[in-house]
């Protein structure tokens, strides 16, 4: 499931240039190792630092490989579930914890942007659009949810005649806007945090990939040409896990979701189609989601498959769903189309935990990860250095096993994907 090869993408395009890392090619030894260069990784490698902690970060090809620099760069509020469904799963108190904690994760990336200069058009705004009439009337309702429950006052609805306005497409019926919720490049986000964590004096090697870990107090990290003795590892491999620890792999299921770039759109077409230069998600099954870059493309994301495979035309693949929401936009050239791994769980929340006293992972954040996975980083610095209190909010959501496991959990997931994504035809 690990895509190595070249990445059309408009991020790597972009992406504010930063030296290579060394890959790791002798044994050293630290206080923490961390596997994997993501949002997850780099956030906890910065805040360990920050913490005083001889901290390695190994990644196997470069920072921002994976999800965090491939992805929609929607910074959204609360978790990947609407609060209602959350407090049904883990009772009123716990859900009111992981919305603060939802809450304190944008905070967080917009803290992070400000501090470490972290250059990345963050931009603020996030709409959510209904495909469907009923799908408007929710958004409403959930919108006075948030206020009356949660205290949070920045989501209003937006009726079908404004939404029309806003987005020059008549594909949707009204929803709502958040305007505490950001978008941003997400590439550039990760790359800053990996610059801030370096800063920090954390040792990043990349082009390193993780063969084996031996558990243990210390644990031995076993690379190609080194091997780490750490007294904790974290796991922050994600989607990109494969078969690195069976124990992990059957907790979440990889799927791959793809986005594509226009050619830049000049400035009076970009507002016909975003007016307020807002990110866009809609209520879609398999989400439709976009925005316009720095520069005045249209970022689209659309599609998704559970296959090892990306679809051979990524460009017509991903540009399909675009002409849905889009028609009068055929005649524009795509420059760009890439595709990324993320990593689902069962409840479509994520799934912190440890083995024994000094294995942490987080992963499965289902979509929902640009926050999550920063605040994740966080979270797990501070249960290594003692406070286990956050990530134990985390840590206690109960979860299930994909049925089939590690190895044959794939078929039943294909068909409930199919089903789901057939109703959103419908
Ligand atoms: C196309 C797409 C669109 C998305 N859109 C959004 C969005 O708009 N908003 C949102 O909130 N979330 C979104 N997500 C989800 C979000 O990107 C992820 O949840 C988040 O980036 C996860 O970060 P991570 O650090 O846990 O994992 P990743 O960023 O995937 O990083 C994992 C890293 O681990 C490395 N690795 C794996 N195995 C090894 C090994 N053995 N040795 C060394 N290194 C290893 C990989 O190379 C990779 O770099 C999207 C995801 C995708 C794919």
């Amino acid at each position: 499931m690990i895509h190595a090869g070249p990445v059309d993408s408009y991020y790597q395009a972009t992406a504010n240039p930063l030296p290579p890392r060394p890959a790791l090619d002798h044994d050293i030894s630290c206080d923490v190792c961390v596997i994997g260069g993501g949002y997850t990784g780099l956030s906890a490698a910065l805040h360990l630092s920050e913490a005083g902690f001889d901290t390695v970060l190994l990644e196997a090809h470069e920072i921002g490989f994976g999800a965090s620099g491939r992805n929609g760069g929607q910074l959204g509020s609360g978790q990947r579930r609407e609060q209602g469904d959350v407090e049904k799963l883990v009772g009123r108190d716990d859900a009111r914890r992981l919305w603060d904690l939802a809450e304190e994760s944008k905070q967080l990336c917009k803290a992070l942007i400000e501090r470490h200069r972290i250059d990345c058009d963050l931009k603020p705004g996030i709409l959510h659009a209904a495909h469907k009439p009923a799908m408007a009337g929710e958004f409403v309702r959930y919108a006075e949810y948030l206020r009356s429950q949660y205290d949070y006052a920045h989501v209003r609805p937006v009726d079908c005649n404004e939404m029309r306005a806003m987005l020059g497409t008549e594909a949707y019926y009204g929803g709502s806007l958040d305007t505490d919720a950001a978008h941003l490049h997400p590439l550039n986000f990760a790359l800053g945090i990996g610059a801030a964590a370096a800063q920090a004096g954390a040792r990043i090697f990349e082009g390193t990939r993780v063969l084996s870990v031996a558990d243990g107090t210390p644990a031995s990290i076993v690379t190609d040409k080194g091997t780490v003795t750490a007294r904790h590892v974290i796991y922050a491999c994600n989607g990109y896990l494969g078969d690195l620890d069976k124990r992990l792999a059957g907790r979440v299921m990889p799927i791959n979701n793809f986005v594509l770039a226009t050619e830049p759109l000049g400035p009076a077409r970009a507002k016909e189609i975003i007016r307020d230069d807002v990110a866009v998600a809609d209520s879609k099954f398999v989400i439709n989601y976009y925005r316009l870059s720095a520069d005045g493309r249209l970022l689209f994301g659309g599609g998704e498959n559970y296959s090892p495979n990306f679809p051979s035309d990524l460009r017509g693949f991903v540009r399909h769903y675009m002409l849905k929401i889009y028609p009068q936009l055929s005649d524009v050239a795509i420059d760009y189309a890439w595709g990324g791994t993320l990593a689902i769980t069962l409840n479509r929340l994520p799934d912190f935990g440890r083995f024994g006293r000094n294995l942490y992972f987080a992963h499965g954040y289902s979509g929902h990860g640009v926050g999550m996975a920063t605040l994740a980083g966080k979270l797990i610095a501070e249960a290594v250095a003692g406070t286990a209190e956050r990530f134990d909010v985390f840590a206690r959501i109960p979860t299930r096993r994909f049925p089939g496991g590690a190895l044959l959990r794939w078929p039943a997931l294909v068909l409930g994907m199919a089903y789901y994504s057939l109703r959103d035809r419908l």
